[in-house]
């Protein structure tokens, strides 16, 4: 089949998370809900107590026993803490709820809903950070305040996104926005990890994944870089190079991912994800812990970049982010014309497919074979990737921890590529098939 042909096949079918789970799916939900926030501790602890070593940090948990490592080590709680993170909620929550936005338009669901967001989330990043930034500056707020309260902060965020979880489960059962694009697996364990409701909702328009996804973890990743590196500063008197790049490598993507946000309403985690506990604690906690990593390391334990060595860093990380950039932009740019386009200096190739959602409407949809797309099947995630292996270098390479960002992302979007292609796969059919004979790479063209 040439690249550029052009198949129509119908398939009637629906998609999405499990509809059923056995004891197989539940235990695995089970083990992730108890692993990873224990890991996002132990590494706290590490960076506290063991020098930035999280193979220390295990080696002592195993000799002195899991349970009074953790009454002995674990984060403890703090009231300044918890009513700073709850004012932190509201505020965000207000932005969310009242500054103006773009009306933007996400995936139909396969209930057949298209639902209506508002994108404001670049102006609510750029208010809260010239709060924060020009607060600092004015000395009404010390810049390394969140840095000083992490402790704290760490038990408000894994509390809040833990009840939050607990709650969109409840929601999702007794009172949920769109039952048809509501899933009960049987399983209340594995309902609490992947989420009942696609898309809950307080009444038409507050979309609570939209917002948790966004706000509260996303808006305060780069204030809390910017509170690492003050810290830094405070300890040592200067700001490592290394410190630099890597928090603007996390501005450019977190500034690219506001003022995109109106694609953001198109990705898996809007358009396919349930809201539980993946998303609900995973974006709240796991996300503003975990993806500070590097300038929480680097704030304690400074690495000095030769010049050859940022260049190189800056190099590899800036062409992630251009690749990232351009292929998630295709895929709006072109379905946005229907394929009435050129990429790259040439007419697009696509698979133009039919899909039916479950009140039986049929519709149409069309699968780019050219620009990124026609590279490998998830070129953006390369890009991702790249993009995480540039931020973790700045780390140096003696530490196994600051490279969690980027281990984590390889496991996670391997793994998202596996779940979008079943997906995809129980979407399109046969058209799926076509497009991935004409783009046999998953990811990285000519290795996996
Ligand atoms: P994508 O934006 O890659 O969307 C995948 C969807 O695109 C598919 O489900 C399908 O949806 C559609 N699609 C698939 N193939 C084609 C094609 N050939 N032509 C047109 N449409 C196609 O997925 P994600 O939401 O996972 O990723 C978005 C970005 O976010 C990526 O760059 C990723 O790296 C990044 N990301 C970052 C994370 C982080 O924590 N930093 C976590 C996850 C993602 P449809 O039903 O519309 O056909």
């Amino acid at each position: 089949m040439p690249a550029t042909a052009i198949v129509e096949i119908s398939t009637p079918t629906t998609w999405g998370r499990a509809s059923k789970a056995g004891w197989d799916k539940s235990i695995g939900a089970l083990l992730v809900v108890a692993a990873v926030p224990t890991w996002l501790h132990m590494n706290w602890i590490a960076l506290e107590q063991y020098n930035g070593s999280i193979t220390a940090a295990l080696r002592a948990a195993l000799k002195e026993g899991p349970v009074s490592f953790a009454y002995g080590h674990f984060p403890r709680y703090s009231s300044q803490a918890i009513a700073g993170y709850a004012a932190w909620l509201l505020v965000q929550a207000f932005f969310y709820g009242y500054l103006p936005g773009t009306l933007c338009y996400g995936q139909r669901t396969p209930g057949g809903h298209l639902l209506t967001y508002t994108a404001n989330g670049l102006l609510a990043w750029v208010i809260t950070h010239v709060a924060y930034i020009g607060g600092s500056f004015l000395g009404f707020v010390d810049p390394a305040i969140i840095a000083n309260h992490w402790e704290g902060l760490l038990v408000a965020v894994n509390t809040y996104g833990f009840v939050l979880s607990i709650l969109a489960q409840w929601k999702g059962y007794f009172f949920p926005s769109y039952v048809e694009d509501r899933k009960i697996s049987g399983s209340i364990l594995f309902d609490f990890w992947a989420g009942v409701e696609l898309n809950p909702r307080f009444g038409k328009y507050w979309d609570f994944k939209f917002f948790h996804n966004g706000r509260p973890g996303i808006v305060a990743w780069t204030l809390i870089d910017f509170s690492w590196a003050a810290y830094q500063y405070q300890q040592i008197g200067h700001v490592t190079t290394s410190m630099i790049i890597v928090s603007m490598f996390h501005l450019i993507y977190v500034v690219d991912f506001f003022y995109n946000e109106d694609w953001y309403t198109r990705t898996i985690d809007i358009s396919h994800d349930h809201f539980g506990f993946m998303l609900a604690w995973g974006d709240t906690t796991f996300l503003p812990c975990l993806y500070t990593l590097q300038t929480q390391y680097l704030a304690r334990y400074p690495t000095y970049l030769t010049r050859t060595q940022s260049l190189a860093i800056l190099a590899f990380g800036l062409t992630g982010y251009f690749i990232f950039r351009s292929a998630n932009y295709q895929r709006d740019y072109v379905r946005a014309r229907d394929g009435k386009c050129n990429l790259w200096g040439k007419p697009v190739t696509f698979i133009r497919c039919k899909y039916s959602t479950s009140d039986g409407k049929e519709h149409n949809s069309l699968l780019l074979t050219s620009g990124w797309w026609g590279v490998s099947r998830h070129a953006n995630y390369m890009a991702d990737l790249m993009q995480a292996w540039a931020m973790c270098a700045t780390c140096g390479f003696t530490h196994f921890l600051p490279w969690s960002y980027f281990f984590f992302m390889s496991v996670l979007l391997y793994h998202r590529s596996l779940r979008d292609e079943k997906r995809c796969h129980s979407k399109y059919g046969k058209n799926w098939e076509e497009y991935c004979k004409q783009v046999p790479y998953r990811i990285i063209p000519g290795v996996l």
